[in-house]
């Protein structure tokens, strides 16, 4: 139900875990957080409340990262679970993705990625996202590639957000249908599905055009549709009083 990701200088765990306080009101049943340090991925999920999550950190922390992504879940497609919660890895561990929305055409997707091999961990319609990205980054190297790639392939509604080990500097977005907005700081980026998960950081926001890719990387960011062509953007100022 909620969706944040964070590329920059800080600790993307702490940004991400602010972020997803500040999205709680929206409600949720799950919630978990992946981040990308030491030329690999570290991922933690839990279902319940954000706390039970923190106290899951506290016990097994994980480094602090300077690129990650987070989400609060409300569950579609499978039970409220531990396993159900997102982030979604491929079987390398090497990808993870949080999705808000619904993949209507999952069940053939699953068949087909079961057919060549893959092992799927959860009863999501989101998982078959990091499996289908793992397989497209193998052949293009590239995770916002990746991604556009995936999501031509994809039915219904959805925000997605990625990361992948190999890019160590690199959160990709998606959005058709379901609202993801970009957060643009000095030498850090913030993605979320609601401007109330950034605003403490940052006021300047482009917000995503339907079908469309968004590469985030320290020094900027770059927006395409789903066909890789470069999208206009429409940047713009939160001039609200988000404080209250
Ligand atoms: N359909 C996905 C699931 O059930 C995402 C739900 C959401 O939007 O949080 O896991």
């Amino acid at each position: 139900c909620g969706i944040v990701g964070y590329v920059g200088g800080q600790s993307a765990l702490d940004v991400v875990i602010t972020g997803l306080k500040r999205l709680e009101y929206r409600g949720y049943d799950s919630a978990g957080v992946a981040v990308l340090a030491d030329g690999g991925l570290a991922s933690a999920k839990k279902a319940g409340k954000l706390a039970n999550l923190e106290k899951l950190l506290d016990e097994r922390p994980l480094p602090a990262g300077l690129a990650g992504l987070g989400h609060t879940r409300w569950a579609t497609h499978g039970g409220p679970t531990d396993a159900n919660a997102h982030p979604h890895l491929d079987n390398a561990g090497r990808v993870a993705v949080v999705h808000n929305g619904i993949i209507e055409n999952f069940a053939a997707l699953r068949a087909e990625l079961a057919e060549r091999g893959h092992d799927l961990l959860s009863e999501t319609d989101t998982e078959v996202v990091s499996h289908l990205l793992a397989e497209a980054y193998s052949s293009t190297g590239d995770l916002a590639e990746a991604m556009r790639q995936v999501c031509v392939r994809l039915e219904g509604a959805f925000t997605l957000v990625a990361v992948h080990a190999d890019e160590p500097d690199v959160v990709v977005g998606a959005r058709r249908n379901s609202p993801l907005v970009v957060g643009v700081g000095d030498g850090e980026n913030f993605l979320a599905s609601d401007v109330a998960a950034f605003i403490a950081y940052t006021r300047d926001a482009i917000e995503l055009g339907q079908d469309q890719v968004v590469e985030l990387r320290r020094e900027g960011v770059t927006v395409t549709d789903f066909e890789g062509k470069p999208a206009d953007v429409r940047p713009y100022h939160i001039d609200w009083d988000a404080s209250a």
